[in-house]
């Protein structure tokens, strides 16, 4: 199993006497409002998924991550974790901030204020996703923020775990049953999408040569069009379930945004991965892109920046299909049937039909995976 990034599984999480305490304690301090992806990046900080992360980044470890993609002590990072604010005056350096959400009435978090500062969203957002073009969504959402960081280390109170608790598991759980189930080598598998054969192949074909396959689909924030979280989540327990034998995979949820980075957001998957105990991270041609804003194997070749990142990519180049004469999923490396006999993975298609009521050919999409799908309320992001 993998070292977590920067040494240690960072624990932010208050045990349930001081709970009690930061309960009472939050009704006498200022307040600030945040929204969900705010609430789950704190989530994800008090229980490690981003160690060595233990807040809110201050303002030399942001202009680090934006000069260098390191935080300042060199680790490297990609994606900036901050917490934006429109106006600076609202709060004092030194105190601390009772962090609620819209939807609970107790508090999420406390807020150890150590730093206010003004961020320049542009190139920052230049660093992170390599273009300020507005088109492209997640630098829309970054240059809507707010003009204002807070910085400092937090403290979570509200430990709920959502609803897929069951499956929403904590680094330090994966790696307890890691341990427990002798994995030595754990590939991790990160999707935001509804399992075709294809995926299923190339698991299976990651499987043939680790210890484990941990398959952790993203959940929370998505595009309209996009599979909903318990669409994908119903797909995968089904999968699972009917086709990989027992105890070899481990399926398990990730809530963090999808910023749609390309490059820099696969290293911070890997990263994410990492924590979680994971040795390698299954990386595609396009990898958290969208559009195309990034080149075929951008993701893949990012890697490379990374010597010191410890966990490495499983790079899945090829283009898949099913060919009906080699009766298989072949790639342009392993079959020479012409086109005629292809049947392609084409996720256009693939939506368009379960869309329309219609299950995709067996070669395609599992029919348990497609009745999973078809059995939950909202199959699409509206
Ligand atoms: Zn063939």
């Amino acid at each position: 199993m993998n070292q977590p990034h920067g040494g240690n599984v960072v624990d932010r999480t208050l045990d349930p006497e001081a709970r009690q305490e930061a309960v009472a304690e939050a009704e006498t301090l200022p307040r600030l409002v945040i929204d969900s992806s705010r609430a789950a990046d704190i989530r994800n900080i008090a229980c490690g998924v981003y160690s060595p992360c233990t807040g809110f980044l201050g303002e030399d470890d942001l202009e680090a991550v934006v000069t260098t993609s390191r935080l300042s002590t060199r680790i490297p990072w990609t994606i900036p974790i901050i917490c934006d604010v429109s106006e600076a005056g609202l709060y004092e350096v030194g105190a601390t901030v009772a962090l609620y959400t819209e939807d609970r009435p107790q508090p999420l978090a406390l807020l150890h204020l150590e730093e206010i500062y003004e961020w320049d969203k542009a190139r920052t957002v230049q660093a992170v996703f390599g273009t300020v073009d507005g088109g492209h969504p997640g630098v829309a959402r970054m240059m809507a923020r707010g003009d204002y960081l807070l910085a400092g280390p937090i403290d979570l109170i509200d430990d709920d775990r959502g609803p897929f608790a069951a499956i929403n598991l904590r680094p330090a759980q994966t790696r307890k049953i890691f341990a427990e189930r002798g994995w030595q080598t754990i590939a991790a598998f990160q999707t935001r999408n509804v399992p075709h054969a294809g995926h299923e192949h190339i698991q299976k074909s990651v499987l043939r040569m680790v210890g484990g396959l941990l398959i952790q689909p993203v959940i929370g924030h998505k595009k309209p069009g996009d599979f909903t979280d318990e669409a994908i989540v119903a797909a995968y327990q089904t999968l699972v379930e009917n086709y990989f034998p027992p105890g070899r995979v481990l399926l398990s949820v990730l809530p963090t945004d999808m910023h749609y980075a390309g490059p820099n957001e696969a290293i911070h998957h890997a990263i994410m991965r990492k924590n979680f105990g994971c040795t390698h991270m299954i990386v595609g041609r396009d990898h958290a892109g969208v559009g195309s804003y990034y080149r075929p194997e951008e993701a893949i070749a990012r890697f490379a920046d990374f010597p010191d990142l410890g966990i490495a990519p499983l790079p899945m180049r090829e283009e898949l299909w099913f060919c009906r004469r080699c009766r298989g999923i072949v790639s342009a490396r392993t079959c020479s049937h012409p086109p005629d006999d292809r049947i392609e993975f084409s996720g256009t298609t693939i939506r368009q039909m379960i869309q329309e009521g219609t299950a995709p050919p067996a070669e395609i999409m599992r029919p348990e995976v497609y009745d999973a799908v078809q059995s939950v309320s909202h199959i699409f992001v509206s």
